[in-house]
């Protein structure tokens, strides 16, 4: 049973842009075994997590975290799905019309698609500007808007396969004028860059824990105006203390802890982003080098990248194991997190990783590739 302890790729270089933002802090470290017993923060819930005044939830909920966001009103969700779904199910059943819409990016993550079937939303897409940047046209929100009973817009900023981040201002100025709440999608910004939810112009705004705030998961962040305050969060009938949206409680145990614990640290991590923006355009500029190009924005303004290698993928159709050689070879040299099997289109992040590391992990690519290449020319 020993090995079913040990997590191998905890000691490698983690280059997968799920992984990167949600590495634990110190803090957060120590407050996983402190808290670790299931309900343990309920301690002294007078009845609501939100309330909780021991351990400091109260004030993280109510003061940090709006701040934070640049919201009126926040809440402390399971993840950054489970406050999409909320938000689309609280403003959808505000609508009595049948045929309701939730018009969203193309680059939208699956799970944005999914919360809106949940809530019984037909789902709109505005389309992307294709290969190889995929960027969003701020003006194919206006036309999709036009052409149904729209109830909610959706952006995704950054989206999580290319990494790109729309211009969410122009976006917002269209929804407005069109009378309808725009929320942004934010999984891959709250915790790793500065994002406030009302200088960009939305009016909710979801974020998730285990992804970009250094926390352990399910857990995420949603943020809203005021004005929808009593939409989303009406309370239940039969038990007037609870949330509906929210099915009463959410993030009731040691998730919610390793959130606030890490909450110091990320503050002061997003003041370095500018750092981490350059870091990622030095990695992308170095690989193209050698025949890995980078898709999406250029130049890049985020630490997730896609990738299209041509050389990579030609590689793979000869080399002994096939597609699977490029994941052995990272793996040999301790870079974990591109997918087995994958060579030819594959992300990855460069998040939080040290100058000397970027450089590793960049010499790594230029020496796999030529050793392969080498062996080719002999034959
Ligand atoms: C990862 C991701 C999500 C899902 O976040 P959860 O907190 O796991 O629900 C949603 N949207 C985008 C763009 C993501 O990248």
């Amino acid at each position: 049973m020993d090995g079913f302890y040990e997590r191998t790729t905890k000691d490698s270089i983690n280059i997968d842009p799920l992984q990167t933002g949600g590495k634990l802090s110190e803090a957060a470290r120590r407050a996983l075994v402190e808290w670790g017993d299931g309900y343990s923060v309920c301690d002294f819930c007078p009845g609501t997590l939100d309330q909780i005044k021991t351990p400091p939830i109260y004030n993280f909920i109510h003061e940090e975290l709006p701040e934070f966001l640049g919201c009126d009103v926040a809440r402390v969700t399971n993840g950054a799905r489970e406050g999409k779904f909320a938000i689309m199910h609280g403003v959808s059943s505000s609508y009595k019309c049948e045929k309701k819409a939730v018009v969203m990016d193309a680059n939208a993550h699956y799970s944005s698609y999914v919360a809106a079937e949940r809530a019984g939303l037909k789902v709109l897409l505005v389309p992307n500007s294709g290969y190889p940047e995929y960027k969003m046209d701020p003006e194919g929100y206006s036309e999709a808007i036009d052409s149904n009973d729209v109830v909610l817009a959706l952006v995704t900023y950054p989206d999580g396969n290319y990494g790109n981040l729309p211009d969410v201002r122009k976006i917002a100025k269209i929804c407005r004028k069109k009378g309808v709440p725009l929320l942004l999608n934010a999984a891959y910004a709250v915790g790793r860059m500065p994002v406030k939810m009302k200088e960009l112009g939305a009016d909710f705004i979801v974020g998730s824990g285990h992804k970009s705030m250094a926390s352990a998961g399910p857990v995420g962040v949603m943020g809203m105006k005021e004005e929808f305050a009593d939409l989303i969060l009406r309370k239940s009938e039969r038990h007037p203390a609870k949330e509906v949206e929210l099915l009463g409680c959410t993030a009731r145990g040691v998730t919610i802890m390793t959130l606030i614990a890490s909450f110091p640290h990320v503050k002061s991590r997003i003041k370095k982003w500018g750092k981490e923006v350059e870091k990622a355009r030095y990695f992308s500029k170095q690989v193209e080098r050698f025949g890995i190009i980078q898709l999406g924005e250029k130049p890049h303004n985020h630490d997730l990248m896609f990738f299209e290698s041509e050389i990579l993928y030609n590689i793979s159709k000869k080399a002994k194991g096939g597609r699977f050689f490029l994941y052995r070879e990272l793996k040999k040299r301790r870079i974990h997190g591109i997918k087995p099997g994958l060579t030819r289109y594959f992300k990855l992040s460069t998040y939080g990783l040290r100058k000397e590391e970027i450089e590793y992990v960049i010499n790594s690519f230029e020496e796999i590739i030529s050793k392969y290449t080498k062996t080719a020319e002999n034959n």
